[in-house]
């Protein structure tokens, strides 16, 4: 920041300190505490609501209120302790909108459990807990389609205030071969990224297989280079070996009094009127469905935080979205956005299970033999030590396409006339989309394709830079009544299933190396019978799953590419509203997603905290 503005900046929050009042409240607030306006309402307490909020209350002259649909975790070890999170006990409960896909026409009309986390701490708190950086050119793309500003150079600022890395033991990196950067990093960040006191033995085998293939490992992901074979922490605590997420953002900012907690309450519409441009005047909530809602005032900012699923269906809810859609719901239009909700992108699951014939130690044992089970949960107990510090993996393989196929991406390409149903706009960006990354994909910049090795025995495949497009749809007006349509489309696209099949093959030389044959391994899924691409594509088809990392949904983009955001995370046609969670991600990088997450809302806490500077700078102008 220039010294002249930084001056400036001091005056003002001096004068706004003595200008404002806050009346010392706990920050756990009910309906009936909270003040009638805050500054900047922020609209879920998830993994980048609490980052934005953190940063927002730094500024003790401007109050901050976050709501948040679930309840405060119970600290119990299926939060805390990697192992047990990474088996997600916590599906299905409370903590979890427990929300389904619609049928997907290109996985056989199947629909698929889509866990989203409904507690303080968003799905940070229930996540696998793997912790990196895509690619450089994975982020690069973003400015090419027109986000000027965002590229890997400018957000590696941000990856670093959010991270604070503990290198590994030298014991465990000699033992392992692990590599990094130590300059790659932060270390003053809230949330701790480090690695397990405990890896499987197996992963020796894998990496030595990979490497016997020609893959090189590349020192540390966090530089930019995360291709080819590398070493990924994940976001646990070093030395309580427990989870590190979101919560860490509240638990920093708990003490001040300008920051005001909402639980249990839920969102329900932004209430808005017109001008030049539509201004979110106040966040309507209520506890539960029929029950009597609420109001508080927006003085500065609504934030959106709700996460891929909520924040467009909210946008939506709220008059903000495809006139199309919200008309057939009889929601009166307030700006015509034909992107909310369009361009769903995630990683698709494909696993590639194996019986293990020589192998003494592996992950399985915990679930098969209970004295196992029992004996390395009293010394993870005792000494934070053993298999129980082990989330998700830690070695990932990130390939570009020609890796694993000698064939072009142009060949897979959709023909235009396909795109005719959709609206002008999004048709328009999601052509700027494919002629980027196909483009890309042909580099070795780029990773087509993740193979992870589950020390239980399996490989997960994913394709990593999709072509195939969903939608989240709300239907119906009222938010409480109905989980919006989940279309996600996946493996819609002709190269997104011809690389998850070359990616299947592939898996089959890694596992005839040497390195492997030692493990006495025996694909049993999709197993000997899927041999010709037809029986790939349908095993493929009928046993895939979802990484859960959704993105896109209200893609920072330009407005005539079916954009949601601009360039400051401000919703088009309106003055006063950002979204900063997963959605705002216009393409999905080669990486597991909360990294990302975390590094977009600092940003966007930056960029909103300097336009409150100018404003309050013109607002005091004579
Ligand atoms: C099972 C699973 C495993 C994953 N594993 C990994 C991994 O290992 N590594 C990785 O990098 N990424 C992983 N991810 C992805 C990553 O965790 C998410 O992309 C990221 O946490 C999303 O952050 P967000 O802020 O967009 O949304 P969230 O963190 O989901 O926050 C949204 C919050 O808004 C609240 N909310 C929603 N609607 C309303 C409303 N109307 N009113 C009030 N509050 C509302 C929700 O309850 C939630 O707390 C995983 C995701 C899942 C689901």
């Amino acid at each position: 920041m220039p010294s002249s503005l930084s001056t400036l900046g001091t005056l003002i929050t001096l004068f706004s300190a003595f200008a404002t009042s806050i009346p010392l409240v706990p920050r756990f607030v009910s309906p009936d505490e909270i003040l009638a306006e805050y500054d900047y309402v922020v609209i879920g307490g998830g993994t980048s609501g609490l980052a934005v909020a953190n940063r927002l209350s730094e500024d003790s002259s401007k109050t901050v209120l976050v709501i948040e649909s679930g309840p405060m975790d119970d600290g119990s070890d299926s939060f805390k302790i990697p192992y047990l999170g990474r088996g997600y006990l916590n599906f299905g409960t409370k903590y979890d909108w427990n929300v389904t896909t619609v049928p997907t026409e290109s996985l056989g009309n199947r629909t698929i459990i889509m866990p989203q986390a409904r507690v303080l701490g968003g799905t940070s708190s229930i996540n696998g807990m793997q912790f990196a950086r895509g690619a450089a050119s994975d982020y690069d793309a973003w400015e090419e389609l027109g986000n000027e500003g965002w590229n890997f150079k400018s957000l590696d600022k941000y990856f670093k205030k959010s991270e604070n890395f503990t290198a590994p033991s030298e014991k465990l990196a000699e033992e392992f071969g692990i590599t990094y950067d130590k300059s790659a990093h932060g270390y003053t960040g809230y949330i701790h990224s480090s690695f397990p006191r405990f890896l499987w033995p197996l992963l020796k085998n894998w990496i030595g297989s990979l490497k016997s293939l020609g893959h090189t490992v590349s020192q540390d992901p966090a530089s930019g280079g995360a291709l080819q074979l590398f070493w990924s922490p994940n976001s646990l605590n070093p030395d309580m070996q427990t989870r590190s997420f979101a919560r860490e953002y509240y638990d920093g900012a708990q003490d001040r009094a300008n920051f005001h907690v909402l639980v249990d309450t839920t969102v329900t519409k932004l209430v808005t009127s017109r001008g030049d441009k539509v201004k979110v005047d106040a966040v309507e909530f209520s506890r539960s469905a029929g029950t009597s809602e609420k109001r508080v005032k927006v003085k500065k900012e609504a934030v959106l935080a709700a996460g891929s699923i909520f924040s467009p269906q909210i946008l939506q809810v709220s008059g903000i979205g495809p006139a199309s859609l919200l008309k057939s719901l009889g929601i009166e239009v307030v700006v015509d956005l034909p992107g909310v909700g369009a361009n769903l992108q995630g990683h698709v699951y494909i696993p590639v299970i194996y019986q293990m014939a020589n192998v003494s130690l592996a992950a399985a044992n915990l679930t098969t033999n209970a004295t196992f089970y029992n004996e390395m949960y009293e010394l993870y107990k005792a000494k934070q030590d053993g298999p129980f510090t082990n989330g998700g993996p830690n070695v990932v393989a990130m390939l570009p396409l020609s890796d694993i196929t000698p064939d072009s991406p142009e060949t897979f390409q959709t023909p235009s006339e396909s795109l005719s149903h959709l609206e002008p706009s999004i048709s328009k960006g999601y052509q700027s989309q494919l002629k980027i990354l196909l483009n890309r994909l042909r580099t070795k910049h780029m990773a087509a394709t993740e193979l992870l090795w589950l020390s239980e025995g399996g490989i997960i495949i994913s394709t990593m830079h999709p072509l195939s497009r969903g939608s989240i749809k709300t239907t119906s007006p009222a938010l409480l009544s109905k989980i919006p349509a989940i279309s996600t489309n996946y493996l819609s696209h002709p190269l997104d299933t011809k690389i998850a099949i070359e990616t299947l093959k592939y898996t089959r030389k890694i596992t005839a190396t040497a390195e492997m044959q030692e493990l006495g391994l025996v694909e049993v899924l999709p197993g000997a019978s899927a041999n010709t691409n037809e029986q790939i594509e349908k095993a493929i088809k009928d046993g895939s799953g979802w990484m859960y990392h959704m993105v896109g949904t209200c893609a920072m983009m330009p407005r005539d590419l079916g954009g949601v955001v601009d360039v400051e995370l401000r919703v088009y046609g309106t003055r006063n509203l950002r979204v900063v969670d997963a959605s705002v991600q216009p393409l999905i990088p080669a990486a597991h997603v909360q990294a990302t997450v975390y590094a977009i809302a600092e940003k966007a806490a930056d960029m909103i905290k300097a336009g409150s500077l100018w404003r309050e700078y013109y607002n005091s102008m004579p």
